[in-house]
């Protein structure tokens, strides 16, 4: 038996819709509010952060939303994404199961980021922007907006977490070869950041913090808007496509999960490859198991609280309901910077609250072993990030193992690691430890969550 197979599709067969999961929930996610009213925000309220396209994906409860033809052009670079059959890490795990990943390595980027950030792009160009402010914590977001900022003619600022500004210089090396200008955060360019370093000149920075900025600049100028790499019900959408194709690519082994795992940080890969088999689901068809993996160190599925809250430190965000350890809670530094955001997408907070999804959390250093075991035997470096949903699959295989089931585990494969090679050093120099989150700085941030009328 070859131990190497690979699910391609063509070019024709990738996927002309996204998939909108708001059609087939059987309760609706609770209304986003206005902070200040306590009603539920119009289109008009977001009209100055985001072009009314996007807006509109944000509260359509349409089944099937095209993907525009100038998009598709460019997801042709890289798409359709290659599905794997993990022969020889079922083999080194000595598992019954069939473990197959969906690789978004492939992009330009290297990870599922281009996947949103290249419609995001399309959508604002068309409506005439010139200009995108965006946050970006390890860089993987930040990278995937310049990119696509560069193929539709758009000037990218991206407000850096202070941290990884200084940890990853490579990352913002890529960030400026695509045209894009960086700036540490927190920054002196904004109200915000002035008031964050005046109470702290050293601050480390946080994803909550360089949204504030963004959102900031972006509210001053017409021809600006503001871009997010997750969390929002637009952004899951179109990182459906990921999910779509692995259903025809499971069709073709001849296969179908009984789960699927991904890491969430925001929620927008585990959406992504997630939402297409839960919808399947929920329209009567064949039910996966699904399994979101978060990091231990910023548990917002398994250990925060479902409340309203903001999207950012500074309060400027309308509230969402999600799972939330809430917006002052600063997470400690790990290496999966792509997974230290507070909350949690609201639409797979929703789909948590409604038994759609299980969640799970590890601890950074079992999810580097994780990784270098995979590396050894299917040859690709996963991202930090990668690692937790790498982790989730060898448990459950290992599971399989235990109960001599022989069942077919899909999990997402959302980046490489070639950027963050810094970690795996650590890591194998011993260095690497487990960061624990502030008991005390949790319930602060917990006790410090906007308070909403019941009725809303
Ligand atoms: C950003 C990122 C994540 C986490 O973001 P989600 O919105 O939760 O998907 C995971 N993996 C990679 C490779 C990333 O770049």
């Amino acid at each position: 038996m070859s131990l190497q197979t690979k699910y391609l599709l063509s070019e024709s067969q990738m996927p002309k819709f996204w998939y909108n999961i708001q059609a087939d929930l059987p309760a609706a996610a609770p209304a986003v509010l206005h902070p200040g009213t306590m009603q539920p925000v119009g289109p008009g309220d977001l009209a100055p952060l985001f072009p009314m396209a996007l807006i509109m994906q944000e509260v359509s409860t349409e089944r099937e939303i095209e993907i525009p033809e100038p998009v598709r052009d460019v997801y042709r670079a890289w798409r359709p994404a290659p599905l794997y059959r993990a022969h020889r890490l079922e083999r080194a795990l000595g598992t019954p199961a069939k473990i197959f990943y969906k690789y978004e390595g492939v992009s330009p980027a290297g990870s599922h980021k281009p996947n949103t950030a290249v419609a995001q792009a399309f959508y604002n160009h068309d409506a005439g922007i010139r200009r995108l402010t965006t946050e970006t914590g390890a860089g993987q977001w930040g990278t995937a907006l310049s990119y696509a900022g560069a193929l539709f003619g758009l000037h990218v600022d991206v407000y850096q977490v202070r941290v990884s500004f200084d940890q990853k210089p490579y990352r913002r090396a890529v960030m400026e070869t695509y045209g894009a200008r960086c700036v540490a955060s927190p920054s002196n360019e904004t109200v915000y950041g002035r008031s964050v370093l005046a109470k702290t000149p050293n601050h480390p920075g946080s994803l909550g913090i360089a949204i504030s900025e963004a959102v900031e600049m972006a509210v001053q100028r017409e021809d600006t808007k503001y871009a997010l790499g997750s969390v929002l019900n637009h952004v899951l959408l179109h990182q459906t496509i990921i999910g779509l194709e692995a259903m025809e690519q499971m069709q073709m082994a001849d296969a179908w999960p009984d789960v699927v795992v991904a890491c969430a940080g925001g929620g927008s890969n585990f959406a992504g490859i997630a939402f297409p088999f839960m919808g399947q689901a929920l329209r009567g068809g064949q039910k996966s198991r699904i399994v979101a993996v978060e990091p231990a160190a910023c548990p917002s599925l398994t250990r925060g609280r479902y409340a309203y809250d903001f999207g950012d430190t500074g309060r400027m965000t309308p509230l969402s309901k999600m799972h939330t350890l809430g917006s002052q809670f600063t997470p400690p530094s790990f290496h999966a910077g792509g997974l230290r955001y507070h909350g949690m997408a609201p639409l797979v907070s929703h789909c948590k609250q409604l038994g759609l999804l299980e969640a799970v959390a590890y601890n950074q250093v079992e999810c580097f072993e994780a990784g270098v075991l995979f590396a050894r035997n299917e040859g690709i470096v996963p991202a930090p990030e990668a690692n937790h949903a790498v982790k989730g699959a060898i448990e459950e295989a290992l599971r399989c193992k235990r109960e001599g089931k022989g069942e077919t585990i899909l999990f997402n494969l959302s980046g490489h690691g070639h950027f963050d090679m810094v970690a795996y050093q650590k890591y194998f120099a011993g260095e690497l430890s487990d960061e624990q989150y502030d008991e005390k700085e949790l319930a602060m941030a917990l006790a410090g969550l906007p308070s909403v009328p019941e009725t809303a």
